[in-house]
């Protein structure tokens, strides 16, 4: 009997909480939510807003369709759909916003020794969480080694020159996967489209990415919740202000499927070929873009917690960590996390 849970992160991995001082003042503020990626994303404005929220939505509109366009694996009308799907050796163009991706996530990987890959797209449709969402099936070994060996970042090369950003693969058959740094990416572009008309007082959240500036409706910091690592309620694990830093949490139990008893989460391992094995449940990283953040949780959520600690510390990044234990939870974080964590 297999089980499949797959639901969205959003603001389940991480709520905003306003501070509920009824007697401040209120200031102006819009709240626009809708759906991308097979998640939601949710903007939040306050204080002076400079333009409508008609004319906002469709700023927003215009924005989400750029990102599909920058990262989509699932649809044949964006690039990344045929760049998989064609054994086409040689260099494309691709947009800026793409390979601002690449690059970081080519930084990522480098610094987590390939824990985060994202060429990692054949083991993750071969374990059924791919596009196709395949009906689950426990891979064999065979099927296993064969996709670990379309799985390394050095067979992605990119390169610019007067014309543009060129991405090329160098063994045909490779596949990218960016799922996991689509909703910080995705963060990113809604925080700058923001600034670009004026608004600096928001709070603009894909799945479980959330990025800050300014101020809330109650003229204090955004404040966000790291949510305990439990699919069935939301309950508040920790409280950060993030003082316009960007957020982002990865999990391992949100988006999984049970079969004979064992757990198997939807983060894989390339080094093994198979989904995480640890005690290491939750992880969240706090940066100054989403995107980092984003590829830095998934990183860190590949480690198991003693190696993800220890390699946050040497990159001095802001990380908080939750393990399942046998009487509950046990949490970790680093000296820089603290610093944004409310007492
Ligand atoms: P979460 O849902 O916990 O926030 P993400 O959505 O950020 O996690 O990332 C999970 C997705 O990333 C998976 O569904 C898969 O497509 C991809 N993925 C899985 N393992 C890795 C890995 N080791 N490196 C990069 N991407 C991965
Ligand atoms: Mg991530």
């Amino acid at each position: 009997m297999i089980n499949v849970f797959t639901k969205g992160l959003l603001l389940s991995t991480l709520i905003t909480v306003l501070s509920a001082c009824n007697k401040c003042h209120m200031r102006p503020q819009i709240i626009i939510n809708g759906n991308i990626m097979g998640t939601v994303y949710s903007v939040k404005v306050s204080g002076h807003i400079p333009v409508k929220k008609a004319c906002l939505q469709q700023k927003i509109n215009a924005v989400l369709e750029q990102v599909n366009n920058d990262i989509s694996t699932y649809n044949a009308n964006y690039f990344l759909f045929h760049f998989n799907h064609s054994n086409n050796t040689h260099p494309q163009l691709i947009s800026r916003g793409l390979a601002n991706i690449i690059i970081m996530a080519q930084r990522i990987g480098h610094d987590t020794s390939g824990a985060m890959d994202i060429t990692i797209g054949s083991l993750v449709n071969l374990w059924g969480f791919g596009p196709d969402k395949k009906p689950v099936k426990i891979p064999t070994e065979q099927q296993i080694v064969e996709a670990q060996k379309k799985v390394g970042l050095q067979y992605l090369n990119l390169f610019s020159n007067h014309r543009g950003e060129w991405l090329q693969k160098t063994l045909p058959n490779i596949y990218v996967d960016l799922s996991t740094l689509g909703e910080g990416y995705c963060t990113d572009e809604l925080a700058k489209l923001m600034m670009r008309n004026g608004i600096t007082n928001y709070l603009v959240s894909v799945g479980g990415a959330i990025s800050t500036h300014g101020l809330n409706g109650h003229g204090k910091p955004w404040r966000v919740a790291i949510q305990q690592p439990i699919d069935y309620k939301n309950a508040v694990q920790a409280l950060v202000d993030l003082h316009g830093y960007s957020i982002s949490t990865a999990g391992s139990y949100r988006n999984y499927f049970e079969k004979d008893g064992l757990h198997y989460s939807h983060v894989i391992d390339p080094s093994i070929g198979k989904p995480i094995q640890h005690h290491l449940v939750s992880a969240t990283v706090i940066a100054s873009s989403a995107l980092e953040a984003d590829g830095w949780d998934t990183g860190l959520m590949v480690l198991d917690t003693e190696k993800a600690l220890k390699l946050a510390q040497e990159k001095e990044l802001a990380a908080y960590l939750i393990s399942a234990t046998n009487n509950g939870f046990s949490t970790v974080m680093t000296t820089q996390f603290k610093a944004f964590m409310v007492q």
